[in-house]
């Protein structure tokens, strides 16, 4: 099963003449590939299936395939210019896989479907493994679409603290989804899904909107800090949807810090320049999450405006035992400093780590050493907790303020 990807990329820019010929194009050269050897035919709008009758071994069709793939990458000579396509081609063998035919395409459209969620390999055999993880993501993807109707998926807020203070400043909305039958599912796995599935926006709008009318409860010097994927950004009316939200939840733009992340950046995405620029317009504050995981290069990331940079967790774990983490932080915060930016800590887990990021003028941290991320109904506990004890930290951990 060939499953190809660009087609509507080629319509959008160079339209429908563009795609007969480049499907033809790409026809003409898998049937060149495959010869006499099988039968080729096209199934759908971006799908081709092949049936090869014999093989001598499995290396037969893993190699065919794979002189496929790079044919189809190799670009399209078309009026109005060229044209790149891509194609993944998911793998199954009779009688090792099954006999029965439908159950062959099934299993076929699953080992594709895999091959085209990989990224990497773009050629994939069937393997009885890939059933259960299709079938999980289906179940996912499902369950998420009535998870959004029902407007079940709420944020959890993790406390951002003030190193120079000790004192809770803000906190950051983090989705939270448990599920009847799947369990917990975290945001890693489910907002990947709903961004491929076109469900992000919807999602995002929900659980920002219910951010806002909790975060309205809190002490006015308080921020929220929300969390913006790159696919996000692409969406031009982001940055209204925000305002608007904003407009009737009766939240002020000025304690509102979206994150967003490098690759946001990376992206040649005039869109996201767009939101952003609008956003910061209506006085909201633009963060830099997960600094240093990405490849932005600086004069990417200084060409938008931006208010803080939060340190990822992976050098802020590693402080204690790796010079390199040290020093790599120390640099992120005087780039930082220099820029007159303000800077989070992430993922701050232990003391060790906390002297060695007040030390170098680290602004704000968040971790589980303060506090894990907490239900709304959590957080008047917690600031109960502070009132009388001093700032926030686990059960068992030191008093900063001591
Ligand atoms: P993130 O923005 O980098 O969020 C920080 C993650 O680290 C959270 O995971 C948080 O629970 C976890 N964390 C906080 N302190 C510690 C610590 O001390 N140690 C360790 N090991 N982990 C800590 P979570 O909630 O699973 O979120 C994962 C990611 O999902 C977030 O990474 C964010 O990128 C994304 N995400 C979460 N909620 C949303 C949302 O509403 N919208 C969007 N677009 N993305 C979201
Ligand atoms: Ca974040
Ligand atoms: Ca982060």
């Amino acid at each position: 099963m060939l499953g190809l990807d660009g087609l509507k990329r080629i319509k959008d820019t160079h339209g429908h003449e563009a795609v007969d010929r480049a499907l033809f194009e790409l026809a003409t050269r898998l049937i060149d590939i495959l010869r006499k050897d099988g039968f080729l035919a096209r199934i759908g709008g971006d799908e081709f299936g092949i049936v090869l009758p014999s093989i001598s071994s499995l290396e037969d069709p893993a190699n065919l395939a794979r002189r496929m793939v790079a044919s189809a990458a190799d670009t399209f000579a078309i009026e109005t210019g060229a044209a790149g396509l891509s194609l993944a081609i998911g793998i199954v063998i009779a009688p090792l896989d099954g006999v029965n035919p439908h159950e062959l395409v099934r299993r076929a459209e699953r080992a594709l479907y895999r091959a085209q969620s990989d990224g990497r390999s773009r050629v994939r055999f069937f393997e009885p493994d890939i059933d259960i993880h299709v079938e999980r993501r289906i179940n996912i993807e499902r369950e998420l679409r009535s998870a959004i109707a029902a407007d079940i998926i709420e944020p959890h807020y993790q406390p951002v603290v003030s190193l120079e203070s000790n004192r809770i400043v803000g906190f950051e909305a983090l989705a939270r989804w448990e599920n009847r039958t799947l369990g917990h599912i975290p945001p890693d796995v489910f907002i990947p899904i709903a961004e491929e599935t076109g469900l992000i926006n919807a999602l995002g709008d929900q659980v920002f909107r219910r951010a806002c009318l909790d975060a309205t409860a809190w002490p006015k010097t308080f921020s929220l800090a929300f969390n913006i994927s790159p696919v996000q950004l692409r969406d031009s009316a982001l940055g209204g949807r925000i305002i608007s939200i904003l407009e009737q939840t009766g939240f002020s733009p000025c304690r509102l810090e979206i994150e967003i992340t490098e690759s946001a950046f990376v992206e040649r995405n005039g869109a996201a320049k767009t939101v952003i620029d609008e956003l910061r317009q209506a006085g909201v504050r633009i963060a830099l999450d997960d600094f240093g995981t990405a490849y932005a290069t600086l004069s990417q990331l200084l060409s938008f405006r931006l208010d803080r940079i939060k340190i990822d967790r992976s050098f802020v774990s590693h402080l204690d035992e790796s010079t390199d983490s040290r020093v790599i932080v120390r640099a992120i915060l005087d780039i930082a400093k220099g820029f007159g930016l303000r800077t989070t800590a992430e993922g701050v887990e232990d003391e060790g780590q906390l002297v060695y990021l007040v030390a170098n003028g680290c602004t704000e941290g968040q971790g589980y050493l303060f506090s894990g991320p907490v239900q709304a109904t959590g957080i008047p506990a917690l600031l109960d907790r502070q009132a009388r004890r001093g700032p926030v930290t686990e059960d068992g951990a030191r008093n900063l303020h001591a």
